[in-house]
């Protein structure tokens, strides 16, 4: 029998050398076929097409070196504590020691007479004056120099290890399939946006990142290759780009094609009563940001519109007002926040809101009892009520609107786009309203959310003042105690966060359970909660609604606190390991106080600052309040693979673009996008999109635009 040739689409575990554990592994890296595979790219290239004599070496250059092992050995320095692996290999010029600290086991792994490739920064040796040596070189040993073909003897791509695929071994199956494989790689860009920005075609650029020509040998084209910047990186990075761009562009245009058979008037009465809604003047922005929603809303196409805030810039009374305008014209309206806590506190904010207007409210989460749920279900039905709070068990398929209109859904990055569509299907064309305090820098937001129109309140209610933020060590712990008895003395309340739940073995974390019973006997007259994920949602409910009612002095939590808690009397914030959170969860943190017209301070307790990036974190907490400047910062230190959560955040995840260094591309891709959707019919356009949208729900999750 002769073996069905290699395709595309073939599962990636029956090529030669893979089988089911590495196919397991590679799966890891959404590779589930040849393709996938083909897609799996190089993160840097080493020129070992000719190497550098050893003999040539300079102090502080970065090289690469092919040499054949004489001799290793371990030494132990510092009473043991480390170990030090030297490895001397040999070309035919001089002799060059390779240095692995506290990796002992690769003694079994580089023997005596191995041929070995290796790369690294060349140094003096510290311990051999006069003598250059490689400190963690990257290495891989070579079965046969003279077989120049995989491996060594050209431009040679280097692949991250996937569990236990190593590099070296992605290299061999690549080049393998390479070998085999003639069909073409299917592309996504239309020819003619490829030829006028002279882009290379797909498979021409995918063949040539694994297998780069050879005068990428010279220096410059090697840096391009390693700054992910040659010509074949740009047509991938653009195809993706340019998929996505149109996926939100149709998504858009679909939207402004639908019409809403809802008419919504703003009658005098209906002013009357949001007047008399308000328990506060709204500010500047607030009106502003009503006036463009209430606009939307009587718009004869859905809405979809984020509407942005700094933490407390005071986005719930705004949420509530433009709910009792679609009320009050006889629809329905659900809200759904992230956590149970959260759909609590908006049940107790929104029924004290709209109680007096005689408008019933109800919350639905997981907690609720069957009975609860079928009488809520009931009201749905006869309309008797009309305005349901809740958590994503709102989207569960039992309940069901007779009349929904409306969808509001806070803290939004916490949901998948998923969740939100879900929600939205539960009616005719609703219009949508998302809700952040993570604010999304602008320059991700008009490339990322681009099928939404865009909201902010970019002004605080009146009279906050600064919170202040310091930064205290553990040795310190006793001021911060008398800090926080202080601020209770005068009547107020305070947080305090923890990483863990429990204390664990593995890491030697402060947890908010052994903590909270040492605030008790800190502090034996104060009257002390201990909030956690763990909790039966009951007792959470309870504790929280003690803590707003200033039955308890101080909260100890976990990152349970972290989104939409309003509680105003609280004006102490201390975050226990500090270094530990990002820093758009401790900008969220933060946000819990400085809710009110008193001064409030944000102590962040730091044990030991083991990165760079963590000090970085903690000094820009220092210096900035301002969630737009922090935002920023947090995609610069992170990288926006990493931005608030990956998946979370609902920024999508790419393949080979990457926002933060793309973002130029990004806006070509969205040009590009845009007058080739306006070049075609309409019938061409129902063409494409009917070819794309699979594509676009697998890699972007765009479940809307079909
Ligand atoms: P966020 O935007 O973080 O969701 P909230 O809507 O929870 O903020 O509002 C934060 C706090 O500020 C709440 O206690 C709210 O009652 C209060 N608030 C909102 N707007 C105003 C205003 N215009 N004047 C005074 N207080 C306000
Ligand atoms: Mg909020």
């Amino acid at each position: 029998m002769s073996k069905p040739p290699l395709r595309l689409d073939t599962p990636i575990q029956f090529v030669k050398g893979v089988g089911p554990r590495r196919a397991s592994d590679l799966s890891k890296e959404r590779i589930a076929t040849v393709e996938d595979f083909l897609l799996y790219l190089p993160f840097r290239y080493e020129d070992r097409s000719k190497f550098k004599k050893i003999s040539e070496l300079r102090d502080g250059e970065v090289a690469v070196v092919l040499g054949q092992v004489a001799l290793t050995g371990i030494r132990h320095a510092q009473r043991k504590r480390l170990s030090i692996l030297e490895v001397v290999v040999r070309d035919e010029s001089a002799l060059l020691g390779l240095k692995f600290f506290n990796q002992p086991f690769l003694k079994n792994i580089i023997r005596r007479g191995d041929w070995v490739v290796a790369y690294g920064e060349v140094r003096w040796d510290p311990f051999k004056p006069g003598r250059l040596s490689m400190q963690h070189a990257e290495f891989e040993i070579i079965d046969n120099p003279m077989h120049k073909q995989v491996h060594v003897g050209r431009i040679t791509p280097i692949y991250r290890r996937i569990g236990t695929v190593s590099g070296k071994v992605i290299r061999q199956i690549e080049w393998d399939v390479q070998q085999e494989i003639d069909e073409k790689v299917p592309a996504w860009l239309p020819r003619a946006v490829e030829a006028k920005l002279g882009l290379p075609d797909r498979t021409t650029a995918v063949l040539g990142l694994h297998a780069p020509p050879l005068d990428y040998s010279k220096a410059e084209r090697l840096k391009e290759l390693n700054a992910f910047q040659s010509p074949f990186h740009f047509r991938l990075i653009v195809e993706e780009f340019f998929l996505f761009q149109t996926g939100l562009l149709i998504a858009r245009q679909r939207r402004e094609e639908r019409i809403k058979d809802r008419k919504i008037e703003i009658t005098d009465s209906i002013r009357e009563r949001l007047k008399r809604m308000l328990p506060f003047h709204p500010t500047a922005a607030q009106k502003e940001v009503l006036r463009e929603i209430v606009e939307d809303l009587q718009s004869r196409h859905p809405m979809n519109r984020l509407l942005q805030g700094d933490v407390g810039s005071g986005k719930t009374i705004v949420a509530a007002q433009a709910a009792l305008v679609v009320v009050d014209n006889g629809w329905q309206v659900a809200v759904m926040a992230p956590t149970e806590i959260l759909a609590e506190q908006h049940y107790r904010t929104f029924s004290k809101l709209f109680a007096p207007l005689g408008v019933n409210t109800a919350l639905l989460s997981r907690p609720t009892s069957k009975q609860e749920r079928s009488e809520i279900q009931k009201a749905l039905s006869n309309r008797s009520l009309n305005l349901l709070i809740g958590t994503h068990a709102l989207i569960q398929g039992v309940v069901q609107f007779s009349k929904l209109g409306f969808v509001i859904i806070d803290e939004q990055h916490r949901f998948g786009v998923m969740q939100r569509s879900a929600l939205m299907g539960k009616g005719e064309n609703v219009d949508t309203l998302i809700m952040t305090a993570t604010p999304i820098p602008r320059s991700l937001a008009m490339t990322v959310y681009g099928d939404l129109d865009v909201s902010v309140i970019d002004q605080l209610p009146p009279g906050r003042k600064p919170i202040r933020t310091i930064l205290k060590s553990q040795a310190n712990r006793e001021e911060v105690y008398e800090l926080v008895e202080r601020e209770i003395a005068a009547r107020r309340q305070a947080y305090v966060v923890y990483p863990l739940i429990e204390e664990s073995e593995k890491v030697n974390l402060r947890a908010v359970k052994t903590m909270g019973e040492e605030l008790c006997r800190r502090f034996p007259k104060l009257r002390i909660g201990v909030l956690h994920g763990r909790l039966k949602p009951a007792e959470k409910d309870k504790l929280m609604g003690k803590f707003a009612a200033a039955q308890i002095d101080i909260l100890a939590a976990t990152t349970v606190v972290e989104v939409g808690i309003d509680v105003p009397n609280a004006t102490v914030m201390v975050v226990e390991h500090a270094e530990r959170f990002g820093l758009s969860q401790l900008h969220q943190l933060r946000g819990r106080v400085g809710r009110g017209a008193q001064e409030s301070i944000c102590v962040l307790l730091v044990d030991r600052v083991s990165s760079e990036d963590a000090w970085e974190r903690l000094q820009i907490m220092k210096k900035s309040q301002d969630g737009f400047l922090i935002a920023e910062k947090d995609l610069e230190i992170r990288g926006p693979g990493e931005f608030a959560g990956t998946r979370q955040s609902g920024v999508p995840l790419f393949r080979h673009g990457n926002l933060l260094r793309d973002l130029k591309l990004m806006q070509i891709a969205r040009e590009e996008a845009a007058s080739y959707l306006r070049s075609l019919s309409g019938n061409e356009r129902d063409f494409y999109v009917a070819k794309m949208g699979k594509a676009w729900q697998a890699k972007f999750q765009l479940s809307r635009v079909g």
